[in-house]
C-alpha cells in the first residue's frame, strides 16, 4: 500500500445531531470517542446536507450528485445501483471496499468486496443482516444482540480477519442508531435516570411567526409520539433474556409516570415525554460512541492509524425538541446541518476547526481525491482534501442549495427548496398535501438563531432578499435542477 492511497474508514450514523455530540455541544452528554476525532483531527461547523432525509442522503454520498440527478428523492424508493458510485471507482483503483451495518437504499450494494447490511431500517435488537452467500447471491442471516454492538463486532472482525492487508481499504461502518424508536442497549438502560436534560428554548413553539407549513407538520413531541417511541409498549423483538433486563429498567419508571399522569398538566406531560425521548436518544448515541472507541483502538494497535482517514458523519441532523419536534426534513438549522469530524494524522492538524460551508455532496469527490483517483466530471460538490490539509481552496462556495421532496409523506413536511450563506437563509415552500404553495421565509441567523422571525417581504431585508432569489436561480441552473419538480409520485390537485 502506497502513501498515496490512505485507508478510509467512513463512520456513519442515522439521525445523529450536533446537539448530542460533545465536540459540538457538551450540554447534554459526553461522547469521548467522537471528541477524540475532533481533538486529533478536524471539526467542520457547517456541514449541510442537500436533502435532509435518510435514503436520499445516502444516495448523494454514493454518487456525489443531488437527488434530481441520482434519482433517489425520498425514502421508500430503490437506489439504482447500476449508476456510477465512489465505491466502484475506488475498487477499480485497487481498494478493498466494504460496507457493514445500515445501508437503507433498497437494492443490493454494488461496488463492495464485502457487504453485511441490515434489512431496510433494521431493528435495535437481533437484526437479520444480508451478506453475499457462497453462490454470490444475497443471503439473509440471523444475529443475536444489540444492533450497534453487532455492527461494531462485525466491523472489527472484518478489519482483523477478513481484510486483505496488502491493499488499501475503504470501509463504511454504518449504524442504525440513533434512529427512531431510540431503543438503548442493555448497558445504558438506566444511564441518565437521575439527571434532567436541559430543554431547548423553543420546546413550546406555537409556530405563529412562520408560514403555514411549520404548524402543519406531524412531528411534535406533544402530539405525535406513540407508545412505542415512549417505551410504554416496548417489547418488540427482544428475546426473553433481553426482555427481563429491559423490563426491570423501564417498568418502575413507567409505573411512576402512569401513577402521576392524572395530576399532570399538559406542559408537564410534554416535559416528561421530552425527558423520556431525549434520554433514550442519548443512550443510543452512547453505545455508538463506545463502538467508535473500539474501532479507533484497533487502528492504533494495528499500526494503521497514521495513514487512515477516519470520517465521522450522519445522514442528517435532527430535532432534540427544538420547535417541539423530533425528526428532520426541514431546511432549518438543526436538520440541515450534520456533524463532520475527520482524523488523518498524516495531514490534518490536531484540533483544527473549519467554518466553510461543506456538504455530504462533497464526500464522494473527497474519497476519490484522497485515493488519487480521477474524479468524473459529472460529480457535483467539491473535494475537501485541501481543507483537510489546512490550506485555503480558491473560490470556495459561499452559498448552498437545499431541496426536500418527501410530501405527501411521513411527518407532513412541505416540499421546499432554498439557499443559505450561513447567515441569511431563504426558503420556498411550494407543495403541501398535494396543494401548491407559494410561501417564503427569510431568516437572519445571526440575530435569530432559532429561526422564529420570518423577515421575508420586510423592507429592511429587500437587498438580501433580491440577492438570495438570484442565488436560488443561479444555483438551480448550475446544479441542473429541473424547472418543475420531477418526482414521479406527484399528486398535485388538478
Ligand atoms: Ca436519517
Amino acid at each position: 500500500m502506497g502513501q498515496n492511497q490512505p485507508n478510509i474508514v467512513f463512520i456513519f450514523t442515522d439521525d445523529h445531531c450536533e446537539q448530542a455530540l460533545s465536540a459540538y455541544d457538551p450540554s447534554r452528554m459526553s461522547t469521548p470517542n467522537m471528541d477524540r476525532l475532533a481533538n486529533e483531527g478536524m471539526r467542520f461547523t457547517r456541514c449541510y446536507v442537500t436533502n435532509s432525509i435518510c435514503g436520499p442522503s445516502r444516495a448523494v454520498i454514493q454518487t456525489g450528485k443531488y437527488s434530481h440527478l441520482n434519482g433517489f428523492f425520498r425514502n421508500g424508493q430503490s437506489f439504482n445501483g447500476d449508476q456510477q458510485t465512489f465505491p466502484k471507482l475506488l475498487k477499480k483503483a485497487g481498494y478493498q471496499t466494504a460496507v457493514i451495518g445500515k445501508w437503507h437504499l433498497g437494492t443490493t450494494p454494488q461496488g463492495f468486496d464485502h457487504y453485511d447490511v441490515l434489512v431496510g431500517q433494521g431493528p435495535y435488537y437481533n437484526p437479520p443482516m444480508i451478506t453475499e452467500g457462497e453462490d454470490g447471491e444475497p443471503v439473509t442471516l440471523p444475529n443475536t444482540g444489540y444492533t450497534t454492538d453487532v455492527i461494531t463486532d462485525k466491523t472489527l472482525a472484518w478489519l482483523r480477519e477478513d481484510r486483505d492487508s496488502t491493499k488499501p481499504f475503504m470501509l463504511m461502518y454504518q449504524h442504525k442508531a440513533p434512529h427512531r424508536d431510540w431503543k438503548p442497549g442493555p448497558k445504558y438502560l438506566n444511564w441518565l435516570d437521575d439527571v434532567t436534560i436541559p430543554e431547548p428554548e423553543t420546546l413550546f413553539d406555537d409556530y405563529a411567526t412562520r408560514t403555514r407549513s411549520a404548524a402543519r407538520q406531524t412531528m411534535e413531541i406533544k402530539t405525535h409520539m406513540n407508545a412505542r417511541d415512549l417505551k410504554l409498549e416496548p417489547r418488540g423483538n427482544l428475546n426473553d433474556e433481553q426482555w427481563e433486563v429491559w423490563n426491570a429498567a423501564y417498568e418502575p419508571k413507567n409505573q411512576a409516570y402512569l401513577r402521576a399522569l392524572p395530576n399532570m398538566t399538559e406542559k408537564e406531560i410534554i416535559q416528561w415525554k421530552y425527558q423520556r425521548y431525549v434520554k433514550d436518544y442519548l443512550r443510543c448515541v452512547k453505545s455508538v460512541d463506545d463502538g467508535i472507541g473500539r474501532v479507533l483502538d484497533y487502528l492504533e494497535e494495528a499500526g494503521l492509524a497514521r495513514n487512515t482517514v477516519v470520517i465521522y458523519s450522519s445522514d442528517q441532523g435532527w430535532y432534540l425538541g427544538e420547535h417541539g419536534w423530533f425528526d428532520k426534513r426541514w431546511m432549518y438549522e438543526e436538520s440541515l446541518k450534520t456533524p463532520l469530524l475527520v482524523r488523518w494524522p498524516r495531514a490534518i492538524e490536531p484540533g483544527s476547526v473549519r467554518d466553510e460551508i461543506v456538504s455530504n455532496l462533497d464526500f464522494a469527490k473527497t474519497f476519490l481525491t484522497l485515493a488519487n483517483v480521477k474524479v468524473p466530471s459529472d460529480m457535483q460538490g467539491r473535494s475537501l482534501e485541501t481543507l483537510f490539509r489546512g490550506n485555503q481552496p480558491e473560490n470556495w462556495r459561499k452559498v448552498f442549495y437545499y431541496h426536500y421532496y418527501e410530501n405527501p409523506g411521513a411527518h407532513n413536511v412541505a416540499r421546499h427548496y432554498g439557499v443559505t450563506d450561513g447567515r441569511y437563509k431563504l426558503i420556498h415552500f411550494y407543495e403541501l398535501e398535494g396543494e401548491a404553495l407559494d410561501d417564503w421565509e427569510l431568516y437572519d441567523l445571526e440575530n435569530d438563531p432559532n429561526e422564529l422571525n420570518n423577515l421575508y417581504g420586510r423592507p429592511e431585508v429587500a437587498r438580501i432578499q433580491r440577492q438570495k432569489l438570484n442565488q436560488i436561480k443561479n444555483l438551480r441552473e448550475r446544479f441542473q435542477v429541473p424547472e418543475t419538480d420531477p418526482v414521479f409520485e406527484r399528486r398535485r390537485r388538478r
